[in-house]
């Protein structure tokens, strides 16, 4: 807690006392114009000081509030391989009112049956973002045209920076397929700075092992920490832009509290079981809870076991040109995309 600045402020005769100030030495008024002036001056103070504690508090300490909770919007499936609730960009929450986050398409948990062929999404394009693959249940492979692959499990993280372009496929790991089972991802698209759109293409496979693990007190659970920073643990994930990213797998009865700058862009995603937030609103699983840029501070309790994906970051205040795999700043640059697409600059990569 920031105290109020220790100051001395003039006194005069109506608040001396009130405030319990000294007197620094004897001031004596010449004219009454002074005193005029003087008095005016200690009350403006004077009130400066009484009220530097609240405005300290209210730019410091002020609640987030909940703009609104969105229920899963009816599911697609992308390729036969991901049954999707996409929760933006769309009639909910406009392209930029995430940014820098883009895209967030949920998988929530469903069994697929076994199958020997898996199921996925064929090769295709991405250019001037990245694609953020988080595993809940089941698991999932990549492949793409600069060379990059994996697989990922329960709690590992595929960060892809397409950047300048990939061709890549995304489908079910083979062995994960013949057994088939719960199923449950969430796919981010993360914008990427103009002047980082055209950046060389990078792949980072992080596992769960690798997150960066801040226990909460009273076996509360833990907040795992993908990108960013909680309670001065860091995420191993690389990003263009200033990120807050954590899975938060909280006990029954725990309590959570996150601080996040204001003017970040900030939603939750309710992965598994429900919680109440700053202490009146409740949210069900497969919600996302989009917060208002007007405070710093979240506060969650749950009651029962549940998890978290948060996800807050610094916008990118810039142009956004969009169009099917490319995000970019400009018409043009899109136009561009397709053209490269169509002369082989992303690369090749076999079905
Ligand atoms: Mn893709």
């Amino acid at each position: 807690m920031i105290s109020a600045t220790t100051g001395t402020p003039k006194v005069c005769n109506k608040c001396k006392g009130i405030f319990n100030s000294k007197r620094s030495g004897i001031r004596r008024p010449i004219t009454i114009i002074y005193t005029a002036i003087s008095i005016s001056l200690c009350h403006f103070y004077n009130f400066a000081y009484a009220t530097a504690p609240f405005r300290v508090g209210v730019s410091f300490m002020a609640t987030k509030t909940i703009e609104k909770i969105i229920a899963p919007p009816p599911p697609h499936m992308v390729g036969d391989g991901f049954r999707v609730h996409n929760f933006f960009p769309g009639n909910h929450i406009g392209n930029a009112r995430m940014s820098p986050f883009f895209l967030l398409d949920y998988n929530a948990k469903i069994d697929f049956s076994p199958r020997e062929n898996p199921r996925g999404v064929g090769v295709h394009p991405h250019r001037g973002f990245e694609t953020v693959t988080i595993a809940y249940q089941g698991k999932v492979s990549h492949h793409d045209s600069y060379g990059n692959s994996g697989t990922i499990g329960e709690g590992d993280v595929q960060w892809m920076t397409a950047g300048s372009g990939v061709l890549h496929k995304e489908y079910h790991d083979a062995e994960y397929s013949r057994k088939g089972g719960p199923f449950q991802m969430v796919q981010l698209w993360v914008n990427l700075p103009a002047k980082d759109k055209m950046t060389t293409p990078g792949y980072q496979a992080i596992t769960a092992a690798q997150m960066g693990k801040y226990p909460l007190p009273a076996n509360g659970g833990v907040v795992e920490v993908i990108a960013g920073e909680y309670g001065g643990v860091k995420g191993p994930a690389t990003t263009y832009s200033p990120i807050q990213m954590y899975n938060a797998r909280l006990n029954k009865g725990a309590n959570l509290t996150i601080n996040l700058p204001a003017t970040y862009n900030t939603g939750i995603l309710v992965v598994e079981g429900s919680i109440k937030v700053n202490g009146t609103e409740n949210a069900p699983t497969d919600n996302f809870i989009l917060f208002a840029n007007d405070g710093d501070e979240i506060s969650i309790e749950a009651p029962e076991d549940c998890v978290l994906l948060i996800l807050s970051g610094e916008p990118i205040n810039e142009p956004i040109a969009a169009y099917g795999p490319f995000l970019m700043n400009t018409h043009e640059q899109l136009e561009q995309a397709l053209q490269d697409v169509r002369s082989g600059k992303f690369g090749h990569l076999d079905e």
